[in-house]
């Protein structure tokens, strides 16, 4: 039985007040919460903050990145063991937006992974397809692409601590959404190359996450899909009540 697990995504808003009220309400309407994990993703300059609020509660934290190296001269980036301190737990890796923005690629997807493994923090990695890849039919061999190169040379053992989230660009920030039936089409074959190339049992295990213009009214029938096992969620996470029924959904 996998966990559920729902994510919200901050991206680049709310500074560190914004955060410690954003996240003292949903801490405030999660309470007693019980049979799935909460995650939030602030930006670093609130994690320290948010650290502070959460730690009674059952909020998990995670960073937006990593950087791939430990310590050093690269000057504007953040190191796993930063992110440590601070209090994450997990680390969402590969967003489309710094593939789209920041030119990342699998390969550094990859490089981050490990160094994330590395520290101990759980990687969310996001992967999926663009508008033009859908339509042209490519959604699959994009999505293998970005499995097959992301988590390449990983240990078996590391490997199952890796959530993934299906992210399809064209749903992100844009209203639309895959229908439950679209996503759970890509999750199944997710699950089927996972166990491919590593085993059933970790692909049987694998948290998979769906995101892409999650909201309260559409999380239940998402839910409800056998292979989507939660949600990382942007937009609808930046408000507390909608985002405290995302992760109240009922299945
Ligand atoms: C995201 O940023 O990961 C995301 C899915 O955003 P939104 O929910 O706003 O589409």
């Amino acid at each position: 039985m996998r966990r559920p697990f729902i994510a919200g995504n901050w991206k680049m808003h709310n500074t560190c007040a914004e955060s410690v009220a954003l996240v003292s309400r949903l801490a405030g309407m999660l309470s007693g919460l019980a049979g799935v994990d909460v995650v939030v993703a602030p930006p670093f300059t609130a994690l320290t903050a948010v650290t502070s609020v959460i730690k009674n509660s059952s909020i998990a934290l995670a960073a937006q990145n990593v950087f791939w190296e430990e310590k050093g001269a690269f000057t504007g980036e953040i190191a796993p063991a930063m992110l440590k301190d601070a209090g994450c737990a997990y680390v969402i890796i590969g967003h489309s937006e710094r593939r789209q923005y920041f030119h990342e690629t699998d390969e550094t997807v990859n490089r981050r992974l490990k160094t994330a493994l590395r520290a101990s923090l759980i990687p969310i990695v996001c992967i999926g397809e663009t508008l033009a890849e859908r339509e042209a039919d490519k959604t699959f061999g994009i999505l293998e692409r970005q499995i097959r190169f992301g988590l390449i040379d990983l240990s078996l053992d590391e490997i199952g601590k890796v959530i993934i989230a299906y992210e399809p660009v064209w749903a992100i920030g844009t209203g639309r959404t895959a229908t439950p039936e679209q996503a759970q089409e890509v999750h199944g074959f997710i699950r089927k190359l996972i166990a491919q190339l590593f085993s059933r049992e970790i692909a049987d295990r694998m948290r998979i996450l769906y995101g892409g213009s999650v909201k309260p009214d559409n999380i239940d029938q998402l839910m409800a899909q056998e292979d989507i096992d939660g949600a990382l969620v942007g937009g609808a996470s930046l408000k507390a009540e909608d985002f405290a029924r995302i992760a109240q959904f009922k299945s």
